[in-house]
């Protein structure tokens, strides 16, 4: 059985879905103005792999990733380009779900564009309104914090420290870490008619309105890299208990570590992006899994091509392998089996699991017998292709 880390009651839990055999899975997807990075591309492995391992376990998976096109970055690249905010997005989606293609992601079976919930998110935040917990300030809409059970949970902060926070600062907000549920401004070029007026809808908005139009009142597990724990899945946490009147609507709270480049954060002024399409097309899918895989999800890495190339002697070992696979499994190999699986069954411990894995590639280089469904299985739950 699946064990997994809830980072909203910071244990780790038997893994049991709402639905029997179904899994329903939100991943906080990409802002749709540029190419995927290799932080990106971490993400959506993650979550690949335990999709993966989910089907192998005998589940089901349902898997939605929101693409934000109302934001800010997408606004000025359209207007620097003099285009439509849907023409930079759309082409930026086409080219997300190609990142994922060269990455072999094949798990992710809904993708939702934020700016087709527009009518959501606006009868959600008039319904926040009409329970007294959001309110307008100047024509902006905020969700008055103070009203929220257990606000702080997510992110374990206490009221004190919540206050330090100054988010989307405006006139007459109550609180400076209410968080904005719409923005009355017209000045970014592009705005929504709505019953408030002009504006555009704020960004943990987004999430709750695709949420609920997609998965309706819960789901099993939200992932998204650990930087959005707060403001991001603290807030949307608290509108989605709120419009779904339900205590408990997320089982799992999952947050993925950060990847930096040559030990810095990965930024365009600093021109060290690594975009995902570039590794793969110079080392392969199969090779940035393995290097992706050899770190526990939860720690933050480092990525250098070094490190990129010391995964490259298990590949080979893995490729040596497969062309010794056997017709059947002798009894030393199947508990080195059962220990592969059982490491990726412990939160997801894929650093163990490839350790193990260059255990199984050595005795089967020196003859011992491995059959080939099981050597079948191993590649498939990791992805990787041969
Ligand atoms: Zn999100």
């Amino acid at each position: 059985m699946l064990k997994l880390f809830d980072s909203f009651s910071l244990k780790k839990k038997d893994f049991v879905p709402f639905q029997k055999n179904l899994v329903k899975i939100f991943i906080c997807g990409p802002t749709l103005y540029d190419y995927t990075h290799i932080g990106h591309a971490r993400i959506f492995l993650i979550y690949d792999l335990l999709c993966r391992l989910l089907h192998e376990n005998g589940y089901a998976t349902d898997v939605l990733v929101n693409m934000t096109d109302i934001n800010q970055n997408v606004f000025k690249k359209a207007k620097e380009n003099s285009e439509d905010y849907s023409t930079i997005s759309r082409f930026y989606s086409y080219q997300f779900i190609n990142d994922l293609h060269l990455l072999n992601v094949t798990s992710i079976n809904r993708f939702a564009h934020v700016s087709d919930f527009v009518t959501n998110m606006e009868e959600q935040i008039s319904n926040l309104m009409k329970q007294n917990i959001a309110y307008s300030a100047n024509g902006n809409i905020y969700l008055d914090t103070s009203k929220v059970k257990d606000y702080g949970a997510m992110s374990k902060q206490s009221k004190e420290q919540l206050n330090l926070h100054r988010l989307d600062i405006g006139p007459h907000k109550k609180s400076q870490d209410d968080i904005m549920l719409w923005n009355c401004s017209e000045d970014f070029g592009f705005y929504w008619d709505s019953q408030f007026g002009k504006g555009i809808p704020w960004w943990h908005m987004q999430d709750s309105a695709v949420a609920i139009e997609n998965f309706g009142r819960n789901y099993d597990i939200h992932g998204g890299a650990r930087e959005l724990s707060y403001p991001h899945h603290e807030a949307h946490f608290a509108q989605y208990k709120l419009l779904t009147a339900s205590d408990n609507p997320v089982k799992f709270w999952t947050h993925v570590g950060l990847v930096l480049s040559n030990g810095e954060k990965m930024s365009k002024s600093l021109g060290n992006v690594v975009w995902a399409r570039d590794v793969v097309n110079r080392y392969g899918q199969n090779l940035l899994r393995l290097y992706i895989f050899s770190a526990h999800y939860h720690k933050d890495i480092d990525f250098t091509e070094r490190s990129l190339l010391a995964m490259k002697p298990l590949l080979e070992k893995l490729y040596l392998s497969s062309s010794k696979a056997s017709d059947r499994t002798d009894k030393e190999m199947t508990v080195l089996i059962e220990n592969f699986f059982n490491s990726l069954n412990d939160d997801l411990n894929s650093q163990k699991a490839l350790e193990i894995l260059d255990k199984i590639c050595s005795y089967v280089i020196n003859g011992n017998n491995l059959g080939a469904d099981d050597f079948v299985r191993i590649c498939r739950v990791l992805g990787i292709k041969l």
